[in-house]
């Protein structure tokens, strides 16, 4: 048997194997099936690709990214190896021709489409060949938990039990663990061997700062930065031609992207990109898939982003030459509200439950006083060892600190005195004194610290909470009742005096402050469960899901105004004139006799 050692000098020209690699690859020669999470960058295509050129028989490669499979062929040719690719691009001709070579065995590595590869004609074809491996590329893309679902990816889960003893590799960038769970059961990997390698990509810093004067912000941070190219990244189309057209009228090279541009104005602007033809592109998240610039040396988040995978993978686009570069994410609590609304405009419960705490995680990581890098790695269940990272912000102390000791220690008082055995909404109802039943019953309201925070709201000792949680000095331990215990590290705040410091939050104008929470602030709750019920029979009826009716936002809304006339109804957003007419006078009079039996 040929040397898969020989191979990697002879075919790829490279001295050593990066982490991972050799153990991955001796496992498919094994064939056994294997289950990898590896950084961008970390070289995830060699694991397959050399295999291929070692085994009888052709690798079949499924890949949902037609822009990146032409270059992996093209690389893989370069490099003397039979590739080719089947997608929608190829042309009939062209097609036929792949699948004759495909039959006589002309080739070691087939790239192919997942919505072409589930195609019973094409899995059949598959059956007379010999086939060496499969590798599932982006397998996250099978998981409705992933940040990137293809319900085509479903029917990779044939492979298995249609291809016995064909080894299947399943690669992706990112996966939490349970992610990571659900795309072994989805496709049915036979007993595979993990690998999971370290997320962490040292030469990236990350810094979060109190976004203020957007513009001036992020002409500040190119300063001294000239000529280096980077992705600042907009959560709306407008807001991308704003920036991008701001950044152009300073002078500086920046084209915009994003999917409301035209096809052509796409690539033109994206070519114009990796050629630096221009520095800067001003991206919604539609950017970035299919993107192997190498020598990104910043990417800008201007607005806060929906999730902490999301950032991470969008972050992940910088640096992958190796070389430092900078990770700025531009965060103010005004923001949340925009997320919120997209969040709120989710139609399943649970889906809206997970967006939401993954929402707040994300805030978490630029509020807590917690290495960045730590906490990211964590997200994705890496334990970070070191204390300092030496990379972010927070380690490099470029933050703003207070000092919250003397709070922090009349929570865990709190917790003390009320032996460790209570959730943090009952400690905090000590702490601020609530006046309940529950209070006297357990004589709660007879201790030392009871009511002493009553200087500062529920919220903030909830804020405080998540602090001392993120930073280790309080567990919750306990599924069903989580309590909470003090850490080693907590009982020296509490008996030691220990320092806490937080970062400096941002102050929330009166004016903004209702606003926070729900995107347009509160609304009448007991009305909204009876226009759901009404919402929910029309469309019932009319066989179209709740939200083809009216959307969440807009029964919100009729909750915050109680309309009951027409013209008040046609003022609702989401209420036009069609559904005026179909709805509306239901709807109104549904709120009319909630009205009656709650007056205002
Ligand atoms: P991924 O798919 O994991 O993001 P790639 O497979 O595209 O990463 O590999 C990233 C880069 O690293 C490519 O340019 C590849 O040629 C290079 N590379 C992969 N393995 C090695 C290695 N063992 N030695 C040197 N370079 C490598
Ligand atoms: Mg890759
Ligand atoms: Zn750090």
């Amino acid at each position: 048997m040929i040397s898969y050692l020989d191979k990697l000098g002879e075919v790829f020209g490279f001295q050593s194997f990066r982490p991972n690699q050799e153990l991955i690859i001796r496992n498919i020669l094994d064939r056994r099936d294997v289950f990898a999470v590896m950084p961008t960058g970390g070289g995830k295509s060699l694991c397959y690709q050399l295999p291929a050129t070692v085994m009888e028989g052709t690798a079949i490669v499924i890949s949902p990214l037609i822009s990146l499979m032409k270059d992996q062929v093209d690389a893989a040719r370069e490099n003397g190896i039979s590739a080719a690719f089947l997608n929608s691009s190829l042309a009939p001709d062209e097609m036929s021709e792949v699948h004759r070579r495909l039959r006589v065995g002309a080739l070691s590595l087939l790239y192919v489409a997942p919505e072409r590869f589930v195609m019973p004609a094409f899995l059949e074809s598959l059956k007379s060949i010999p086939i060496s491996l499969f590798a599932i590329d982006e397998a996250h893309c099978i998981s409705e938990w992933g940040h990137d679902f293809r319900p085509d990816y479903l029917g990779l889960s044939v492979i298995p039990e249609s291809f016995p003893g064909v080894p299947v590799a399943a690669f992706t960038a990112t996966a939490t663990q349970k992610v990571q769970e659900d795309i072994i059961r989805k496709i049915g990997l036979r007993d595979p061997h993990i690998v999971r390698a370290s997320f962490n990509r040292p030469n990236l810093f990350y810094q979060v700062k109190k976004k203020s004067r957007l513009e001036s912000q992020i002409l500040e941070f190119l300063k001294g930065r000239t000529g280096e190219s980077g992705i600042i990244y907009r959560t709306t189309r407008d807001s991308v031609m704003e920036t991008s057209d701001f950044l152009s009228s300073n002078g500086i090279k920046a084209l915009p992207y994003h999917a409301g541009l035209g096809p052509d104005e796409r690539r033109r602007n994206q070519e114009a990109f990796i050629k630096d033809r221009v520095t800067i592109i001003v991206a919604t998240i539609a950017f970035g898939m299919g993107i192997d610039k190498s020598d990104v040396r910043f990417i800008i988040h201007a607005d806060l982003p929906k999730n902490t995978e999301n950032y991470y993978q969008e972050t992940g686009r910088a640096g992958r030459d190796g070389e430092p570069a900078h990770c700025l994410l531009l965060f103010s609590r005004g923001d949340i509200p925009k997320v919120r609304y997209f969040i709120d405009e989710i139609e399943d419960e649970a889906e809206r439950a997970v967006a939401l705490e993954k929402m707040y995680q994300m805030i978490g990581y630029a509020s807590h006083n917690v290495c960045r890098r730590k906490q990211l790695l964590g997200f994705f269940g890496e334990v970070y060892a070191r204390e300092n990272c030496g990379a972010c912000d927070v380690c490099t102390d470029k933050v703003e600190r207070i000092d919250v000791t003397t709070d922090a220690q009349i929570l865990m008082s709190a917790m003390a005195r009320t032996h460790q055995r209570f959730g943090a909404g009952h400690v905090i109802d000590v702490v601020t004194g609530a006046e309940t039943k529950r209070m006297r019953e357990l004589q709660h309201d007879r201790i030392k610290t009871y009511g002493a925070g009553k200087h500062r709201d529920k919220k903030y000792w909830r804020f405080l909470a998540d602090e001392l949680l993120a930073q280790d000095l309080i567990r919750e331990d306990g599924d069903r009742y989580p309590v909470l215990k003090l850490t080693q590290r907590g009982s020296s705040v509490l008996f030691n005096g220990d320092r806490v410091t937080a970062l400096k939050r941002e102050e929330i104008k009166v004016k903004d402050r209702h606003v926070e929470g729900s995107a347009l602030g509160p609304y009448d709750e007991g009305l909204f469960e009876r226009l759901r019920v009404l919402r929910k029979g029309i469309a019932e009826q009319h066989k179209v899901p709740p939200y083809i009716i009216f959307s969440d936002k807009t029964l919100h809304e009729m909750c915050r105004h109680y309309p009951v006339t027409r013209a008040a109804m046609k003022a609702i957003s989401g209420v036009g004139d069609f559904k005026l007419e179909l709805y509306g006078e239901t709807f109104a009079a549904e709120i009319g006799a909630y009205l009656q039996d709650h007056p205002r």
